[in-house]
Formats: structure tokens, C-alpha cells, sequence
């Protein structure tokens, strides 16, 4: 109950008196399927254990005060007509579920509301899902609409690509919402249907941020991207029923990729492929094989750093260096790529030695101070009890 006793107490300091309600919804790490999601491809995240809090109580006048305990700020606006305001650019994030609610026709009254969260900001872990859901999700329990957890990803993914202007996929406040506790989420991104994977109380996910900054990251991800189209249309001319890479299989690309110039066809191989490694990894989840599934994360970095080429030094060092520790039975880097983290599967008992080694030699071999995380597979969107 930390985080809601947090908040709990942000609210009173900063609009005295209690909330009427406190909702909460997690950060996320990819476990593999990267690059798939605009390919309307397969991914496999998690929920994790840290989260964004916001407690909300209505107030009876259509305005909006909104206080986030993380940068000590406020901002008000009306409901009905939220906008930007450059001075406050956290504030989008609530000011854009709030836009989207109103302009899908659901009616709002006037709220309070304070946030705080312990997921880390701007790191890849998706604290902007969490607080987009986390917000909608209190927002829709306050005020009686009726939207599933489905409508509520969906709308914090609009709420992401109108109001804040970043044009992210259905992943992040997907599993924001819909994630369980010791599972994985897998998610087809074509038509969303998901199920659930276990996830052995045996191991953690560990991710380590390189304190890279992803500056390449936005350039290269729109041109791999227009790459993928055109690999799509040129493999039309014998596969004319495709719409994405995601309805090639393996043996037809394997037949056709002649068709295809070098570069583009490397990089239709590392998202037909890891497609399959994302369905081979929930195989292998199901009877319980770690080792298996540990080996496809490996597979899959290599592949992003060979012929997707998202990859970087530091990347490929952390990759490295989480290999060599006993106990560690997968890595790879998570999100776009060119900086940002990795994501680990490390058996339990050896975590403090991962963290140990990983964080002493990445630091003597780049002079960065290496930020670990330890996850734990975590429950979506809910309401904090007892209040
Ligand atoms: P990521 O999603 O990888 O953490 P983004 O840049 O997409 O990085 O989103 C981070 C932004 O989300 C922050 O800069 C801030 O604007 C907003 N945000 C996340 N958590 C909070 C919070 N607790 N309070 C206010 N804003 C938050
Ligand atoms: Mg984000």
C-alpha cells in the first residue's frame, strides 16, 4: 500500500480533505517481440511492480485541478475543454484521457486529482501507459462509465497519439491494463486477442537501463519501419493475400526473399523470425522450459542487433555481461533500440550476483552508473482497497 498511502497523502496536502478513490496501473517490460507491433505481429510484456497512483474526488463545478507529487506542480482546466500548456507537459497525459472521454461522448463532472508514481520517468519501463491508464481507470470508476479494460488501452493509446502527439502501439497501455500477476501477457497486435503465460515464481525480470539516450532512436524506428512496407509490397507480387510481415511464415520467406534487396531483406528476416520466437517462447512458458525460452531472448538480440541493427555497444556490452552470470538465462534489449534497456531472465538466487557484476563492470567499462531494476510480474489497472 505504499504507493496509495503516498498519494493518499499528496492529495490531502494538496486539496485537504480525502479522496474518494485511489486507482493504480503498472509500468511494463517487453519480454520478446520487438519491432513486431507495427508489423501487426505477436508480443509477450509483463506488468511489473512498479506503478502510477492517482486518488480522485469529484468536485460539482465541470473544473479539472490535477497535482503531480513527482514534479510538485498543478494544473487546472476545464473538462470539457482541456489544452496544452507548454509550462505543464506532464499535464497532457490526464489532460488527454480527459479529452478523449469527453469527445467519445462519456460525461465527466469536475474532479480532483493527485498523482504519484515510482515508475521510472522517460526510462522505456512506459510510465506514460501507467499514468494514462491509471488516470482513465480512476476517471471511469469515479465517474460510472461503462468501458472494459480493452476500451480503456485503447483510449489511453488515442489519448497518446492526439493529445500528447506520440504515435506508440497498443502494447504499453494494453498490458498497463489487462496485466496479471505472475503472468505474461501475450498479445496478438493484429486483433488483440491475448492470453495469459505463467511465469515461474523461480526467476525475476531484471532490467537494466543503459543511460544511453535514445537519440537515434526516432529517425531510425520511422525508416525501419517504412522498410518493413516495403518489404510487404514487394513480397505482394508472389504473396498477394499478405498484409503485413506478420502473414509471411518462415518457409515462404525463405522461398522469396530473393525478391528483396539486402538490407530490406535482413530486416523482413528479424521480424518474420522473431514473430516465431514469439510463439515458440509461449510453447515453451506453458511447459514450464526457462532455459528454452531464455535461449529465444538471446536469439532474438542477436537478430536485433544483426539485421534489424537497433543495437549499440552498450547494449551489446549489458547483453555480454548478464551472459556470463550463472543464473541468468536470458537477455536482450527491450524497446526501439540505440540506447534504453535490457530486459534479463535471472533465476532468483543469483540476482544480487547479477546486479553485483553487471553494475561494477558496466560502470568500469563506460564510466555509466547502471540502473537496475528487479520485477516482478504484476496485476494491470485496479482500485486500492480500504479506502
Ligand atoms: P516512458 O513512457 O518510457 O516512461 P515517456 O517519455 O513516454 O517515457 O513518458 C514519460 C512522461 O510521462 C513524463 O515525462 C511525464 O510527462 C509523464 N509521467 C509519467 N509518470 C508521471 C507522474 N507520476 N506524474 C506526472 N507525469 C508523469
Ligand atoms: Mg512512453
Amino acid at each position: 500500500m505504499e504507493g496509495a498511502e503516498l498519494v493518499r497523502e499528496a492529495f490531502r496536502d494538496a486539496f485537504r480533505g480525502e479522496p474518494e478513490l485511489i486507482s493504480r496501473a503498472p509500468g511494463r517490460v517487453n519480454l520478446i517481440g520487438e519491432h513486431t507491433d507495427y508489423n501487426q505481429g505477436f508480443v509477450l510484456p509483463v506488468a511489473i511492480d512498479r506503478a502510477v497512483w492517482v486518488a480522485i474526488r469529484g468536485r460539482g463545478d465541470g473544473r479539472a485541478r490535477v497535482y503531480s507529487a513527482n514534479f510538485g506542480q498543478w494544473t487546472e482546466f476545464d473538462v470539457d475543454s482541456p489544452r496544452k500548456d507548454p509550462s505543464v507537459p506532464w499535464a497532457d497525459y490526464p489532460k488527454g484521457v480527459v479529452s478523449e472521454l469527453v469527445s467519445s461522448g462519456h460525461r465527466l463532472g469536475g474532479f480532483d486529482m493527485a498523482i504519484w508514481g515510482d515508475v521510472p520517468l522517460g526510462a522505456g519501463l512506459s510510465s506514460s501507459a501507467a499514468i494514462e491508464v491509471a488516470v482513465a481507470f480512476g476517471l471511469v470508476s469515479l465517474f460510472g462509465i461503462a468501458l472494459d479494460r480493452t476500451d480503456i488501452a485503447l483510449l489511453c493509446q488515442r489519448a497518446e497519439h492526439r493529445f500528447v502527439g506520440v504515435h506508440c502501439g497498443i502494447m504499453d497501455q494494453f498490458v498497463a491494463s489487462l496485466g496479471r500477476k505472475g503472468r505474461a501477457l501475450f498479445l496478438d497486435c493484429r486483433d488483440l486477442n491475448y492470453e495469459y503465460v505463467p511465469l515461474s515464481d523461480d526467476v525475476s525480470v531484471v532490467v537494466c537501463d543503459s543511460g544511453v539516450k535514445r537519440e537515434l532512436a526516432s529517425s531510425a524506428y520511422n525508416e525501419r519501419r517504412a522498410q518493413c512496407e516495403e518489404a510487404v509490397r514487394r513480397l505482394r507480387e508472389v504473396l498477394p493475400e499478405i498484409g503485413a510481415l506478420r502473414d509471411v511464415p518462415r518457409e515462404e520467406f525463405e522461398a522469396y526473399k530473393y525478391l528483396l534487396p539486402e538490407t530490406i531483406g535482413r530486416r523482413a528476416r528479424h521480424v518474420v523470425y522473431e514473430n516465431m520466437r514469439v510463439l515458440s517462447s509461449v510453447k515453451l512458458l506453458r511447459r514450464g522450459d526457462l532455459e528454452g525460452f531464455g535461449r529465444l531472448m538471446y536469439e532474438s538480440h542477436r537478430s536485433l542487433k544483426e539485421d534489424y541493427e537497433v543495437s549499440g555497444p552498450e547494449l551489446d556490452l549489458l547483453v555480454d555481461l548478464a551472459s556470463s552470470v550463472e543464473g541468468t538465462l536470458g537477455a536482450r534489449l527491450t524497446g526501439a533500440g540505440f540506447g534504453g534497456c535490457t530486459v534479463n531472465l535471472v533465476e532468483r538466487k543469483a540476482v544480487r550476483t547479477f546486479e553485483e557484476f553487471v553494475g561494477r563492470e558496466y560502470e568500469a567499462r563506460t564510466g555509466i552508473r547502471l540502473e537496475v531494476y528487479v520485477c516482478e510480474a504484476s496485476d494491470g489497472a485496479r482500485l486500492e482497497e480500504g479506502i
